[in-house]
């Protein structure tokens, strides 16, 4: 199906925008905080100096620089020991002044990822990747959510794209993007396909869904041919192509002829999944002070 001739174009949504807004909604919290002598902190170790990872924490720090919100960068050498980076976790994991704390990933290959993602303080896990946010998500208990589903969720809401009753099709089954990405819908009363590597007939199932999530790391995947019309297309791939630009997983030229919604990339879901850390963060510092853990 080529796009019709004056076809109308997709709303595109405003990452950019809607993570200005959250930020506005999270200063007045943060200034509640401060009535109470609490400054929500995040704090951040990078290994190495990966230079995705860096532009990535330095857009963490902005966003924690225009909320309020206090930021502590532990640079790592790339070839630290695994109990090096274990022991910078625990010294934050104890650190009262820090109601958050991340690793910005990748990891070296030397390290033990999945064994230090463990180790973040569950009270502290705002990126919502310990075992322990996972599983409530699965359990359907209150936990830090992943911040780039949450971050389509948000982006979802704002638009107006109705999630109950819909059929949303995740493309991508990570623990970090697709299937935390699959549980949300899900509690939100969509009816969930969640397609991957190993899916046959890719774009019958993308073809069916009123919410699709390109979540593969393969630039234009998904194509015009193989979305409903109308439907709210959210782009979270973040691909460098060999001359250097960024793409998406969708072909933003011709899916958004055919969409009724569409993100673009940049400019998507990468500003929203900042913003959720943050929303986080201080999340972290309310429940914190109301005395409760997550
Ligand atoms: P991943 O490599 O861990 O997972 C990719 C998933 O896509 C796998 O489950 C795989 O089965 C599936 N897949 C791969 N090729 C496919 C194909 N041809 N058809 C169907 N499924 C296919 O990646 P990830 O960490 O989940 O990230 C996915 C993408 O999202 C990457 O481009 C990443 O850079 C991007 N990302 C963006 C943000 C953001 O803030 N916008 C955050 C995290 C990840």
């Amino acid at each position: 199906m080529t796009a019709p001739r004056g076809a109308p174009a997709a709303e595109v949504i405003d990452g950019t925008a809607a993570a200005r807004e959250v930020y506005a909604r999270l200063k007045a919290r943060v200034t509640a905080l401060a009535a109470s002598n609490v400054r929500p902190g995040l704090a951040a170790i990078l290994v190495g100096d990966n230079a995705a990872s860096k532009i990535y924490l330095r857009n963490k720090v902005r966003a924690c620089d225009e909320t309020g919100v206090r930021s502590d960068v532990r640079y790592l050498p790339a070839d630290s020991p695994q109990d090096e980076v274990l022991a910078t976790l625990d010294e934050l994991n104890r650190d009262p002044n820090v109601h958050g704390v991340l690793l910005q990933l990748p990891l070296p290959s030397h390290l033990d990822a999945v064994r230090i993602l463990q180790a973040v303080s569950p009270a502290k896990d705002v990126d919502g990747l310990t075992w322990a946010s996972l599983g409530a998500l699965v359990a359907g208990q209150p936990s830090f959510e992943p911040c780039t589903p949450a971050g389509v969720v948000a982006l979802l809401e704002r638009a107006g794209v109705g999630m109950d009753g819909s059929h949303a099709v995740v493309v991508g089954r990570s623990a970090i993007v697709g299937k935390p990405m699959a549980l949300m819908l899900m509690a939100r009363g969509a009816t969930v396909t969640i397609c991957h590597s190993r899916t046959r007939g890719l774009a019958d199932h993308a073809r069916r869904a009123d919410i699709l999530v390109a979540a593969a790391g393969r630039p234009r995947l998904i194509t015009a041919e193989m979305v409903k019309p109308g439907a709210a297309v959210i782009d979270v791939g973040i691909n460098r192509l060999p001359d250097g630009k960024l793409a998406g997983d969708v072909d933003f030229a011709g899916v958004r002829n055919v969409a009724g919604w569409i993100t673009p990339v940049p400019g998507g879901v990468g500003p929203m999944t900042v913003a959720m850390v943050i929303v986080n963060t201080v999340r972290a510092a309310e429940m914190r002070l109301a005395g409760s853990a997550a």
